[in-house]
C-alpha cells in the first residue's frame, strides 16, 4: 500500500518535472517548454525577418521524439514512404516541427516518387539554410531550418518548374498547418 502511494507520488512529481522544466533560449531569459498543439507554428514577427535561435540540446531532447530529434538534431533521415506528410495536398503550410519557422507552402508541394514531402521552393528563402554535404560519398546540398538550424534535408537539381529544384525534405522535421490555422 505504501509502496503504490510511493510511486504515485513519484508519477506526479516527474509529471510535475517535465510539464514545468525550463530551458534557456536564445535570450536572456528562460522559456518554459510549451504546451504544444499537435502542431508547432511560429512565423516570425517580421515576415522575411528570421532572428536565429541557439537552443540548447535538452531543450530539444524533451520537445521532440527520438525519431524527430535524430533528423532534425543530427542529421538522420527518415525511411521513404513512411510519412504521413507525403499524403497531404491541403493548403496550408509546412512549418519546421523544432520551432514552427513556417518553411514551405503546400502550393509548391508535388509528387516526386521519392517517399519523401518534396518541394519545388521554400516559403522564403531567408527561411532556409543550405549547406555542402559531402558525407556518404554524395554531393549534396543540405537544407536547414534557418532559426533552429535543425537539418531539414537535402535540395536536388531534378525538380520542376519553375525553380527545377527538389527540396526532399523529411516529413518527421515537419508539422503541417492548414490554412484555416495560418
Ligand atoms: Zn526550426
Amino acid at each position: 500500500m505504501r509502496f503504490t502511494a510511493l510511486l504515485a507520488l513519484l508519477f506526479v512529481f516527474a509529471c510535475n518535472s517535465t510539464s514545468q522544466s525550463t530551458v534557456a533560449t536564445s535570450g536572456d531569459s528562460a522559456t518554459a517548454v510549451p504546451d504544444m498543439p499537435d502542431y508547432r507554428y511560429d512565423p516570425p514577427a517580421e515576415a522575411g525577418a528570421v532572428v536565429p535561435i541557439d537552443t540548447p540540446d535538452t531543450y530539444w531532447k524533451e520537445l521532440l521524439t527520438d525519431e524527430e530529434y535524430n533528423i532534425l538534431r543530427e542529421d538522420g533521415t527518415e525511411r521513404s514512404f513512411t510519412s504521413p506528410l507525403n499524403d497531404i495536398k491541403a493548403a496550408g503550410v509546412f512549418a519546421c516541427r523544432a520551432c514552427g519557422l513556417p518553411l514551405f507552402d503546400s502550393s509548391t508541394k508535388f509528387e516526386s516518387g521519392t517517399g519523401w514531402p518534396s518541394f519545388y521552393q521554400p516559403i522564403d528563402p531567408a527561411y532556409v539554410t543550405e549547406e555542402s554535404d559531402n558525407r556518404y560519398g554524395m554531393q549534396r546540398t543540405e537544407v536547414s531550418c534557418a532559426r533552429c538550424g535543425g537539418h531539414q534535408g537535402h535540395i536536388f537539381p531534378d525538380g520542376p518548374a519553375p525553380t527545377g529544384l527538389r527540396y526532399c525534405i523529411n516529413g518527421a522535421a515537419l508539422n503541417f498547418v492548414p490554412e484555416a490555422d495560418l
